[in-house]
């Protein structure tokens, strides 16, 4: 075991993972989410995504978000596409970088894109040659540790996959545990096959997000994709599904030494406002609960 990087960066996903899985909020509101966000320490956040307004509608007027936030010379403000179209209207968004997303599911590709693996892949490919090296672009592995249709994708397919990516000319790879299979063990393996020059993208749909944060962590992992409160997954099953918080991972990370120059407390202040705004309590634990320093500090 190696020990434990010394600095991590957060990708903070509320703004567009999170609030996708809610009912959509006014833009005015998604501005205002995102410039709290850009004062709390966090350098990269998915503000937007490009896709089809009918399709999505709660990421509808990603153009209209970008140019009405006051952006942070610190924060990178990057968005999803799905396509070249998409990446052509982020760009005239002036947006500082892109996520596009590939399944390593067969059977989730056809079903969430419509396209196979491989049309996605061309996807990628045709993305990266019209952004030519002008924006960094990460590929999101979707059901890297899993899937729900085919079961366990084995370590040996994901680590092919992701040296294909590679090949694509992306800037960047993250392992997204969108159906949240992913345990210790297997981010062990996986990471055999694709080396630790990978994101995480952790999901609490088990109660495994944090242990499986820790188990990247202790293999040299230094990128991790959280969303403030735990925003994501079922609205109507707070808690059970989402993304892994901001807030427990810093949290974490805080007591156990790593840095990630993310301020707790102001994350913490958001969650009032974002409560209110999606109209039902957040998910983080920490949220809930509290930070253990504000108990161990007291006299
Ligand atoms: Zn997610």
């Amino acid at each position: 075991m190696s020990p434990l990087p010394y600095e991590v960066s957060v990708r903070e996903v509320g703004p567009r993972d999170g609030l996708q899985a809610e009912a959509p909020v006014s833009v005015g509101e998604r501005v205002a989410l995102i410039e709290a966000l850009s004062g709390t320490g966090l350098h990269t956040i998915e503000a937007v995504s490009f896709v089809s307004e009918k399709a999505v509608p709660s990421m509808a007027g990603a153009a209209d978000v970008m140019a009405k936030i006051q952006r942070n010379p610190d924060v990178g403000y990057v968005a999803l596409v799905p396509n070249l179209r998409g990446a052509q209207a982020a760009l005239e968004a002036d947006v500082d970088g892109l996520t596009v997303t590939v399944s390593a599911s067969e059977t989730y590709s056809q079903k969430n894109t419509n396209r196979s693996i491989a049309e996605s892949m061309t996807s990628v490919e045709e993305i990266c040659d019209f952004v030519d090296e002008k924006l960094p672009i990460d590929v999101v592995v979707s059901c890297a540790f899993g899937s729900p249709y085919e079961g366990n994708i084995t370590a040996e397919e994901l680590g092919s996959l992701v040296r294909n990516i590679w090949d694509t000319g992306a800037t960047a790879v993250t392992l997204a545990d969108t159906t949240g299979m992913a345990t210790p063990r297997r981010i062990d393996d996986v990471i055999d096959e694709t080396g630790n020059d990978v994101g995480l993208h952790l999901h609490e749909t088990r109660g495994t997000a944090l242990v499986n944060a820790y188990a990247g962590l202790q293999r040299g992992i230094v990128r991790f994709d959280t969303s403030v409160g735990g925003l994501g997954g079922s609205p109507f099953a707070a808690g059970a599904s989402g993304n892994l918080a901001t807030e427990d991972l810093i949290h974490l990370l805080d007591d156990i030494g790593v840095a990630t120059g993310v301020d707790l407390a102001a994350l913490l202040d958001i969650d009032t406002t974002l409560a209110a705004m999606i109209g039902h309590p957040v998910a983080s634990r920490i949220a809930a609960a509290g930070p253990r320093s504000r108990l161990a500090d007291s006299p």
